[in-house]
């Protein structure tokens, strides 16, 4: 485990493994029951922290809290969508281990891909702000409720490629990763002088369920499909860089970052692979 001493011979020498980065921290993750949440939960806590796993899949989160150990995580069933959950969320964080150091507002949807903007519903468009958009609103709000007061605190929501780069994902779902950054640009402005850091994450594509459902893909051939696509080469993309980054936002090390949307896509959403010099007369 890590901030471990560990044996390395036989003639009695030890080494220190890496310290455990949120000793005595508070984490809130929703969406915890699944890919890139689950995953955070359960880095966070080897890194020391307590974690309220906050999903609606409630036998997933319950099976991440099991797998974390109840003494260190407990399950929360929260609609983020519904604001009394959230609250009810965030209150038991301070009911069961007294603070709350690190809200990451990570649950999201998205809708089925759609062939034009004409017949899109608008009904679909509002459910997938209201989770998206809302969900992520109501826990930067009760987050911020409990840590204005203790004049500390690290806000991090999961936005996407689709923050920044049009005709990646849906409207519905493009529209809601561009307010999640305002979101977080506008709070960290209203937050900084209360000590609080507001920071976004920006995923290139994962294989989780959402990621499988909307392109119909299984895990191997999403991953083909991704790296095909993606810029950076050689690599494949997994929860895991998420959950590192998160850690790093979450963490003291980074404690003069705030505002910022933090690109975990290997250079995807800054590449136009459509004029690149490196491929000048190429196919002609
Ligand atoms: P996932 O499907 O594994 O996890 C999403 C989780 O959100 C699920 O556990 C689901 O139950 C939960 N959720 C959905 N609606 C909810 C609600 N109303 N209230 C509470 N929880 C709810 O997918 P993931 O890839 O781990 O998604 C996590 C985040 O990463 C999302 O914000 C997603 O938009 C973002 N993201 C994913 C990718 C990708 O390719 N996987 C890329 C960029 C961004």
């Amino acid at each position: 485990m890590v901030g471990d001493r560990v044996a390395v011979g036989g003639d009695g020498d030890t080494m220190t493994t890496p310290p455990r980065r949120l000793e005595g921290k508070v984490a809130l993750i929703t969406g915890a029951a699944s890919g890139i949440g689950e995953c955070t939960a359960k880095l966070f806590a080897e890194h020391g922290a307590k974690i309220i796993i906050a999903d609606i899949q409630d036998e997933l989160g319950k099976a991440v809290c099991d797998a974390i150990g109840s003494t260190n995580s407990i399950y929360v069933h929260c609609d983020v969508t519904n604001e009394d959950d959230v609250k009810n969320a965030i209150d038991t964080a301070i009911t069961v281990y007294g603070q709350l150091d690190i809200m990451f507002n990570n649950a999201a949807v998205t809708d089925a891909i759609k062939p034009n903007i004409i017949g899109y519903e608008k009904i679909e468009f509002e459910r997938v702000l209201n989770i998206n958009v809302t969900g992520v609103f109501l826990g930067m709000k009760h987050a911020a409720r409990v840590m204005v007061p203790a004049q500390t605190g690290s806000i991090i929501s999961t936005a996407s490629v689709a923050s920044n780069v049009g005709g990646v994902a849906t409207h519905a779902y493009s529209s809601a990763k561009h307010a999640v950054v305002g979101l977080t640009k506008n709070l960290a402005v209203e937050l900084g002088q209360f000590g609080i850091r507001v920071n976004c994450l920006s995923p290139y594509a994962i294989a989780t369920p959402i990621a499988k459902n909307y392109t119909g893909l299984e895990t191997e051939s999403f991953e083909q499909w991704a790296n095909l696509a993606g810029n950076l080469k050689g690599v494949t993309l997994k929860t895991d860089d998420i959950a590192k980054a998160a850690l790093f936002l979450a963490s003291d090390e980074a404690k003069y970052i705030s505002g910022q949307n933090l690109f975990i896509d290997g250079g995807f959403s800054i590449v136009n692979p459509s004029l690149n010099f490196n491929k000048f007369g190429e196919n002609l």
